[in-house]
This record gives C-alpha cells, sequence and structure tokens, in this order.
C-alpha cells in the first residue's frame, strides 16, 4: 500500500517501530506527526524515516535522533519539546508493528472498503452528508470542525502558543483535546452510553477521532435510521461543546444527565423539524390538489414536480 493510503486511512499500534514512518503515519494520538507539527516536518532531514531509525539505546535508555536541515530556534525549539513529550508517552515493545485499516470495522484491510474509497474519491468519508441536515447551520459548523478536529480544544490552543489550563473541565483528570473531549472523558462515557441504547446499536465510541465514530456509527444504514444517528451525533457534540464553554466562560455546569435530556430534546426536535418539512410538503400537495379539481383543472406534471421538490 502507498503512503496515501497508508497515512491517512489506517493507524499503526507501534510495536519496535520497524514498519512505521515517523512523520506520516498515525502511530501517536489521532494524526501524524507531520500534520501536528508541520513546521518541524518541513525542516525535517529524512520527512520519510521510519521511527526505528531514529531510536536508539544509550547506556540502556531509549533516546531520539531527530535531524533537522538547520539548528531549531525559537518557536521551534518549544514545539520540538512539545513533540518529544508526545512521542515518549509511547511505550515500544520487541513486536512488529500492528497496522490498524481505518474504515472496517474489524480494522483489518478489505479491497471492498479501499475500492469505495477510490471510486468516490475519498468522498464518503468527508462526512459531506453532515451538510444535508435540516438543523442550525451554527450547530452544523462545529461539527464539521470537530470532525476535523478543528474546534479551539487547549491542546490547539497552546499549538498557536495561547496557553490556557489544559486539564479538561469535564472530568479535571485528564489534559482536553478531540478525542478525550468528545469520546474518552468519564463524563461523556455515561451519555453515549444511552445514545448506544436509544439508537439500538453496540457501535463503538471509545475510537480515536469523532470522524471515525460519525462513520463507524452511520455507515451501512439507511433512510430514518441513518438520518436519527447523524442527528443524535450532532446534538451530543453541539451540547457538550457548549456545556465545556459554559464551564469555562460562565462558571455554569450540567449534570451528564440534564445534558443527556438536552442532547433528546434538541435530536426530538431536529427530527421533528426533518418530519414537519415533509409533512408540509404532503399537506401542500394536497390542497393544490384539491384546488385544481374544485376549478375542474387537470392535476399536471408541473404540480407533481413540485411534491416531489419540497418531498
Ligand atoms: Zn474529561
Amino acid at each position: 500500500m502507498g503512503k496515501i493510503v497508508c497515512g491517512s486511512n489506517s493507524q499503526v499500534v507501534v510495536g519496535n517501530g520497524d514498519q512505521t514512518l515517523f512523520w506520516l503515519d498515525k502511530w501517536v494520538g489521532s494524526s501524524t506527526l507531520a500534520s501536528m507539527f508541520p513546521s518541524l516536518f518541513s525542516l525535517s532531514s529524512s520527512p520519510s524515516a521510519f521511527i526505528s531509525s531514529l531510536r536508539f539505546k544509550e547506556n540502556s535508555i531509549w533516546r531520539w535522533e531527530i535531524h533537522f536541515r538547520i539548528q531549531l530556534t525559537g518557536d521551534l525549539v518549544f514545539q520540538y519539546f512539545n513533540m518529544l513529550n508526545i512521542i515518549n508517552s509511547v511505550s515500544f515493545n520487541d513486536y512488529e508493528d500492528k497496522r490498524e485499516w481505518l474504515w472496517e470495522a474489524n480494522k483489518f484491510f478489505s479491497v471492498k472498503s479501499f475500492y469505495h474509497f477510490l471510486i468516490d474519491g475519498g468522498l464518503r468519508f468527508d462526512c459531506s452528508n453532515l451538510w444535508e441536515l435540516t438543523i442550525p447551520l451554527k450547530v452544523k459548523f462545529v461539527v464539521w470542525l470537530a470532525l476535523r478536529n478543528g474546534l479551539n480544544t487547549t491542546d490547539i490552543l497552546a499549538k498557536k502558543g495561547i496557553i490556557l489550563q489544559r486539564t479538561c473541565c469535564l472530568c479535571t483528570k485528564s489534559d482536553e483535546d478531540h478525542s478525550h473531549l468528545f469520546l474518552k472523558c468519564e463524563f461523556v462515557y455515561s451519555i453515549w452510553r444511552s445514545l448506544q441504547f436509544k439508537l439500538n446499536t453496540d457501535k463503538d465510541f471509545s475510537l480515536s477521532s469523532v470522524k471515525e465514530v460519525w462513520i463507524q456509527w452511520t455507515s451501512g444504514y439507511k433512510g430514518d435510521s441513518n438520518l436519527k444517528r447523524r442527528v443524535f451525533i450532532c446534538s451530543l457534540i453541539w451540547c457538550l461543546w457548549q456545556e465545556r464553554n459554559d464551564r469555562i466562560f460562565s462558571d455554569k455546569k450540567k449534570s451528564s444527565l440534564t445534558l443527556l435530556n438536552k442532547i433528546v430534546t434538541f435530536s426530538t426536535f431536529w427530527l421533528g423539524s426533518e418530519g414537519i418539512s415533509a409533512r408540509a410538503a404532503r399537506l401542500q400537495a394536497r390542497r393544490r390538489k384539491r384546488a385544481a379539481a374544485a376549478k375542474g383543472v387537470d392535476f399536471g406534471s408541473k404540480d407533481t414536480a413540485t411534491v416531489i421538490q419540497l418531498e
């Protein structure tokens, strides 16, 4: 498999680092180091090096030997130490690296999922079905950012040089990033479990990114079932992001049960709006038909076309 296919569509559970690209594979967190530290990557002397070629043992302690084309100074040094902090949190062992394919539930690469990826140019995995939903635009926008790890969580702000308290305000136990805030935080665990129950699914939510959850929870479902899943996930992300902001900026707090009720209420309302638009279209069609019949006018193809469009 080439780099394009591997880098963005698979994740590596790292063992000895012999088969994992240091900068271009996802082996720590939910992104590649190249996308987390683009400035460092652009200066790297060996952008396609394997992890094992950048580690060496000195006095029985493993050290990193990462070379750059220039001497790092200023903010680059700060970024470099940030990167070291991240990669030092990974435990290596003597086993081979294990590559997990993201687009199959069993994590094994399949020709079928690869074929789907190729024929639609990756569009299927861009979560473009978010924009079809009848939910407020501001909600779609927040969800769209969350799907791309683009909300201003404290880890992202730190990369931009804005240092806030890094601890998650929902559980106060771990650092805040997209994966923690929306998926791994103990505060959201019971909410996701309730959603599993409501949607009658055993799909996993403890994945590394919101995008993976979106794809796994919606692929293979059609019609109302697919719609319901998308709306519930949108509501969860929106309400959770509001709750996080309320806690940080307004010192207001809701319990996870209250938040769950809010998520369900919003979802029901938005799903109702979808239903109302469809019902309104049907009602309007019936009125037009009755009016046409009363006037003795033939109910022609133009009206039919309108009905189809409104539905
Ligand atoms: Zn938390």
